[in-house]
């Protein structure tokens, strides 16, 4: 499979450290509040990455942190605690916010048919192996103790920005965000490993440690649970484009710092969802969820299929517009699937299903390109291989796509068979009652004619007396 790799800005040949094995990990949501749909994009795109690795046949072991402590509103190490913010406007503990909201992510990743990752681990639950991985950093001279926190000391790396060449105004964090610029930084991409008490006096969460009492900077948690869970060289990470610095680039540092050799090969990044008014985002409050979709009658599902029909690699704009068109674009996809015959009894077509499979797998060994993927679907309707062949080919890609194709499909027949039974029924009862109505006024028994046009009449039906009989329609 050709995947880009950020890291080099271009498409590579994806081949894992172990042949058949990926170590994968993800950088998971930040539990103060519900995630919104761009950060759901990420998670959708990653969850097809893992599960098309999964169909070509390799063993993937995926880990994901959940972020319940250390993350500052500014990703620059100023700014409030997210975790302190949303607690306190809920008027809740930081505890109680985070198991509500990692709650809430599993319900909508379980919507949108996101697998679980075989490993999720809360950052607070790692607090030792971080205390590990700093005092190394400080023995190996990459970490620095001032005004009682421990920063990395960017100094020391021979390439500290890996991604992409910033602007050195980009990291003029005092200027831009209206605060003070940490005085105790000696370069300003040096960046917090560990707080203690001297900066947020309100901190719920504190851990002992040989600093003194405090809690780990944001960026740490990633290079301790995927060391901890992956080991020392990693396949694969994952995460929206906006990690990619100085989050993943600060993980790189630490991780390469503390290991002395590279650490992680492939890094994939998943360009945002946007609305026309620009960026989502969670710190300002305003955002759409996968509850509100649904509120509004949306299939999550139709969202999902909204984020597979564009290429992750470029950036998304939502609006109800183009979700209507893809939720309209799956409906028909769907039902044009009901119409197969689920009974067919033919043999298995092995060639026609290979020419077929080959569509599939081209275009998601190019760089995921799920909307050629999602054609790769309507290739199999179209061809001239049997019933049996096309059900058995769909359900084996929605293996990676996850849209419920089959299941979804034979509701949509269930509903289709019974809504037709019903009308069926309605028009025989119809059809009786306007003989009974004839029958009536040739026995001049007008009153019991007129008693049946107003009963059709109150159930919308509209009785018309023509020289051909009576027409009837729905009103
Ligand atoms: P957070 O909960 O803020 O830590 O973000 C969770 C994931 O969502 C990260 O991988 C982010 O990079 C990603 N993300 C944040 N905003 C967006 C967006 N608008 N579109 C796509 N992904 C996003
Ligand atoms: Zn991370």
């Amino acid at each position: 499979m050709q995947l880009y790799n950020s890291l080099y800005h271009k498409k590579e040949e994806f081949i894992p450290n172990e042949p058949g094995k990926v170590s994968m990990y993800t950088c998971g949501p930040t539990v103060y509040h519900y995630a919104h749909i761009g950060n759901l994009r990420s998670y959708i795109m990653e969850d097809v990455l893992e599960k098309y690795l999964r169909y070509t046949g390799l063993s993937v072991r995926r880990v994901m942190n959940i972020t319940d402590v250390g993350h500052l509103t500014s990703d620059g190490d100023t700014g409030e605690d997210k975790m302190l913010k949303g607690a306190q406007r809920e008027h809740k503990t930081v505890m109680q916010i985070a198991a509500f909201y990692t709650d809430a992510f599993f319900d909508d990743c379980r919507k949108l048919n996101i697998k679980r990752p075989d490993v999720v681990e809360p950052a607070t639950h790692c607090i030792d192996s971080y205390i590990q991985i700093i005092s190394t950093l400080l023995e190996k001279g990459y970490a620095y103790l001032a005004g009682g926190n421990v920063y990395f000391d960017t100094s020391k790396l021979e390439e500290y920005y890996v991604f992409n060449k910033h602007n050195a105004e980009d990291l003029e964090v005092g200027v831009r965000e209206g605060v003070e610029a940490d005085e105790n930084k000696r370069n300003k991409t040096d960046f917090v490993l560990w707080f203690t008490k001297s900066k947020f006096e309100d901190q719920e969460l504190k851990w002992d440690s040989p600093w003194g009492i405090g809690y780990p900077g944001w960026h740490i948690e990633c290079t301790g649970i995927s060391i901890k869970h992956l080991g020392e060289k990693l396949d694969l990470h994952c995460g929206g484009i906006d990690n990619a610095f100085p989050h993943h680039t600060n993980e790189i540092a630490q991780s390469e710092a503390y290991l002395g050799h590279k650490w992680c090969n492939y890094w994939f990044h998943v360009m945002h969802l946007n609305t026309n008014s620009g960026k989502m985002s969670k710190s300002s409050g305003e955002f759409l969820t996968v509850s509100l979709l649904e509120s509004k009658g949306y299939n999550p599902l139709a969202y999902r299929f909204f984020c597979l029909q564009s290429h992750y690699r470029r950036t998304l704009v939502f609006s109800y517009d183009a979700l209507d068109n893809a939720s309209a674009a799956y409906t028909r996809l769907l039902s044009r699937i009901a119409a197969l015959d689920f009974d067919d009894t033919s043999a298995f077509d092995a060639q026609g299903a290979q020419d077929l499979r080959t569509g599939f797998t081209a275009a998601l060994d190019n760089d995921l390109n799920t909307s050629l993927a999602i054609t790769a679907l309507y290739d199999v309707l179209k061809s001239s291989v049997n019933d049996r062949t096309k059900i058995q080919l769909l359900q084996e890609f929605d293996t990676v796509l996850s849209l419920d194709l089959i299941e979804s499909a034979k509701k949509c027949k269930q509903v289709s068979q019974t809504t037709n039974a019903d009308a069926e029924e309605d028009d025989a009862e119809i059809l009786a009652l306007i003989a009974a109505r004839t029958q009536a006024k040739k026995s001049k028994n007008f009153a019991e004619a007129d008693r049946i046009r107003d009963e059709l009449k109150a159930r919308g039906i509209l009785l018309t007396d023509t020289p051909q009989g009576v027409q009837w329609r729905r009103m």
